[in-house]
């Protein structure tokens, strides 16, 4: 038996050991455990089921098209592979159906600061939190405002433009969205791709948006359906999906992705990578975000997640989702230029970049163009993804 397929069995026994302590939520990933905690003797049949999952693995590295039919059992195969075979195979998966080295600069402006009703467990927004985060509702931000950050953000290289407002939803915003229709219309008309994340939107509103140029509509899962009423209850997963629904039938790219580190096990995350993969097409952005904790917050003590477990969602979203752009969000800051560089090579392919991501520190423009500068990365242009279609072999 080979050195990679024992670690493989070794890190999927330790997953199977440890699952029935899911209740407990298990602070760090599951597949970090030491090994040799976990390294009883393997029976033919567990051998059989292993070379299953080999087999999973390699036939979903060679992919040619994107598919939206994975079973969690797949996904399930492919995450828990021996790490670094999972990110170099991601990274092969990657360069398939991408431009190496090619990284895709974006800007988040928070055009409307707190104020939410909403109760999600790790946000600074809501009101709910407000006496101890500390972070008072602010009014929309004018216009031009917005667009002045949006030149400066050009300036400095980001070919997208992202803006952000603490909402519930859009229901009952109708001057608010003619502004933010004019931003969309000001940002596309500098050529930037215009996103905006402003809450659940309906199917009417979606179609303005669509017609004011707006090229992305970030709407996160989060999490897993399972875990999910453990972060947030005021509104519900489906309420999330239908909002995914609205904007793809307008025709909008959209972005969606998880937030790691809530206190959800490996499971919850191969449940939200199954969730993403399996909608009518692959969002064309899966923003992976580690938890920044904020004091004041339900979830402001959580201890952060590993690094490893970080990469393990990076690459497994590359290989099931080849044509999408795995996108590293929150907590890069707290990143490595060397972890960030493991990111890259195994299949991400965009950042923040900027003063603010929302709330939390983002790294700055200046730090990003020394990062680009030092490992040879290439800023994506606007609407310059690479090559979709993977060429046929
Ligand atoms: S994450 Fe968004 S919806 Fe949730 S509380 Fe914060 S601003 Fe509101």
């Amino acid at each position: 038996m080979s050195a990679s397929s024992l670690t493989a069995r070794t890190v999927w026994r330790a997953h199977k050991l440890v699952l029935p302590l899911r209740a407990t939520r298990w602070n760090s990933s599951l597949v970090d455990i030491p090994a040799q905690k976990f390294d009883p003797p393997v029976t033919s049949h567990e051998q059989a089921q292993e070379e299953v999952r080999r087999k999973i693995f390699q036939d979903a590295v060679k992919a040619t098209a994107p598919r939206q039919n994975w079973t969690r059992e797949e996904i399930s195969a492919i995450f828990y592979q021996p790490l670094l075979d999972l990110a170099y195979q991601a990274g092969t998966v990657h360069r398939r159906f991408h431009k190496a080295g090619e990284v895709q600069l974006c800007t988040l402006m928070n055009i409307k600061t707190g104020g939410c009703t909403e109760d999600c467990s790790y946000c600074a927004q809501s009101t709910r939190y407000s006496k101890d985060t500390g972070v008072k509702a602010s009014r929309v931000e004018s216009v031009e405002d917005v667009l002045a950050k949006a030149r400066e953000a050009k300036e400095n290289g980001s070919t997208r433009f992202c803006m952000g407002a603490a909402w519930r939803e859009m229901k009952g915003r109708k001057n608010s969205l003619k502004n933010i229709i004019e931003m969309v219309k000001g940002v596309r008309g500098m050529g930037m791709e215009a996103c905006v994340t402003l809450g659940m939107l309906d199917a009417d509103q979606a179609k303005q948006l669509k017609e004011a140029g707006l090229s992305a509509y970030n709407h996160n899962l989060d999490t897993s359906r399972e875990y999910y009423p453990s972060v947030i209850s005021t509104r519900s997963y489906d309420e999330r999906l239908q909002t995914l629904s609205n904007v793809r039938d307008a025709g909008i790219n959209v972005c969606s992705g998880g937030i790691l580190g809530l206190g959800e096990s490996s499971t919850d995350r191969i449940g939200l990578l199954h969730t993403v993969s399996n909608l009518p097409q692959h969002p064309e952005s899966f923003p992976v975000n580690a938890l920044v904790p904020i004091k004041g917050t339900p979830l402001g003590a959580t201890e952060p997640i590993s690094f490893t477990s970080m990469l393990r969602v990076v690459a497994t979203a590359r290989i099931i989702m080849p044509s999408t752009i795995i996108r590293i969000a929150a907590g890069r800051k707290t990143m490595s230029e060397e972890k960030q560089a493991l990111c890259f090579m195994a299949g991400a392919n965009a950042v923040f970049t900027g003063e603010k991501m929302l709330t939390t520190d983002c790294n700055s423009y200046e730090e990003d163009k020394v990062l680009f500068g030092r490992w040879g990365l290439e800023p994506m242009k606007s609407f310059d993804k690479s090559p979709p279609e993977a060429p046929s072999s």
